[in-house]
């Protein structure tokens, strides 16, 4: 059994203890684990959003998109460089994940002309599947579904025995968004490769809390939105990733301005640019993308290595405390640390009012239907304590309502 003092120690212990401090915590009662869904604010936002409004947009006018015209590229270069692995010119900041999603499908699919099937999995987010299944309503493709274990994702058989020389496009996430299954990204590059099809990541629940290396693991394409643990606010832009090799190769099929080679020159034809920028549609979102930009900061400071490590040790704990004090809660997660995201979920027929009683007692954790709980605590400001305290209030819950 372990007690409150031997979280408190943990704590003491924490090389990553100091970054709580960054964060704007106006309520310091609330034990908040749903990082997953949407990260706390930083302090230092609050002076960025105050620079951008007053020397930027109302100081500089017009005038000061002589700077903003590549900020999607500058920040798509510092989030690859610092936490995805991808070396510069080949992430950008645009549009909505659902959006990048669609145009990468779209771009692959049209580069393998005679292959007809996108495949995706029968648990993956809910968008994910929307988009694979509307690019199959609108052309002659075919939508083919990997079943999928919700407890511990996919399964690499299952997606081999799926493939076959009439796929064009694979799109997985890499961490999955209920069971936190996280997926060997070179492995699974290395399959679709072989069958010929192109590779498409989401990274949503991944990016920022994993360790990833677009790069280095031979990855085609990815996408990922930055309000989870990235900490970009809620609504906050998403990117994509193109391999700077196919990057000429892929056109996507918005066809807009940002696109274009010389975008002032307002020509009469598209052409796109030749490199990453050919995947920007239209204007990008200044406001939006500096806010963005200090929950990437702080991440990449505090380093992806410690950051995982400190992840791995907050969901072990929660698995113990399941363990130790609520048996009845069903772990629907890999127990693995090795093939698990940085979430935790389990099962109880009585999920949906754990959670609303544990909003009561000033505790936020995820609830997903119909009847799972998410904990996804957060390496920068969540302490073992917290956790431990959670668990405390839920098993007062439990003795109440079952
Ligand atoms: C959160 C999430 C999204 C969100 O897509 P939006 O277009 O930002 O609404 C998409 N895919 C996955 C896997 C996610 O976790």
């Amino acid at each position: 059994m372990i007690d409150r003092s031997e979280a408190v120690r943990m704590d003491e212990r924490d090389p990553l203890a100091a970054f709580r401090d960054r964060y704007i915590i106006p309520d310091p009662g609330l034990i908040y684990l749903d990082d997953s869904s949407l990260a706390r604010p930083l302090k230092v936002t609050r002076q960025l959003l105050g620079q951008v409004l007053e020397d930027e947009w109302a100081g500089g006018l017009v005038r000061s998109w002589s700077h903003w015209i590549d900020l999607a590229q500058r920040l798509g270069d510092r989030l690859g460089d610092g936490l995805l692995g991808a070396a510069p010119g080949q992430v950008v900041f645009c549009d909505s994940t659902t959006v990048n999603l669609y145009k990468l499908s779209m771009a692959a699919l049209t580069a393998r002309p005679g292959r007809r099937v996108i495949v995706t999995d029968d648990g993956n987010f809910a968008t994910d599947r929307y988009v694979a299944e509307g690019i199959a309503a609108r052309s002659d493709t075919e939508l083919r579904l990997v079943r999928s274990h919700p407890d511990t994702g996919v399964d690499r058989r299952a997606l081999q025995d799926a493939l076959d020389d009439d796929v064009a496009v694979v799109s997985l996430s890499l961490v999955g968004y209920r069971s936190g299954a996280l997926l060997d990204m070179a492995a699974v590059n290395d399959l679709v490769h072989r069958a010929g099809a192109y590779m498409v990541w989401d990274l949503s629940h991944a990016a920022g809390v994993v360790p990833i290396d677009l790069d280095g693991s031979g990855a085609d394409l990815a996408v990922g939105c930055t309000y989870k643990y990235l900490g970009g606010g809620p609504g906050a832009p998403a990117y994509l990733y193109v391999r700077r090799e196919l990057q000429e190769a892929l056109r996507q099929p918005i066809w807009g301005w940002f696109g274009q080679r010389d975008p002032f020159a307002m020509g009469p034809e598209y052409d796109p640019v030749p490199g990453i920028e050919r995947f920007l549609c239209g204007c990008p979102p200044i406001i939006s993308m500096t806010v963005a930009r200090p929950g990437i900061d702080v991440l990449a400071e505090a380093g992806i290595d410690a950051v995982r490590a400190k992840s791995l040790r907050l969901t072990e704990l929660i698995l113990e405390l399941a363990t130790d004090r609520l048996p009845e809660l069903r772990p629907a997660s890999p127990a693995d640390g090795e093939r698990r995201g940085a979430h935790v979920t389990f099962e109880h027929p009585q999920a949906r009012r754990m959670v609303a009683e544990l909003a009561d007692r000033q505790v936020v954790i995820d609830y997903l239907e119909p009847d799972r709980i998410r904990f996804g605590p957060s390496p920068l400001f969540t302490r073992y304590a917290d956790v431990w305290d959670a668990f405390d209030r839920l098993y007062a819950i439990t003795k109440e309502i079952t």
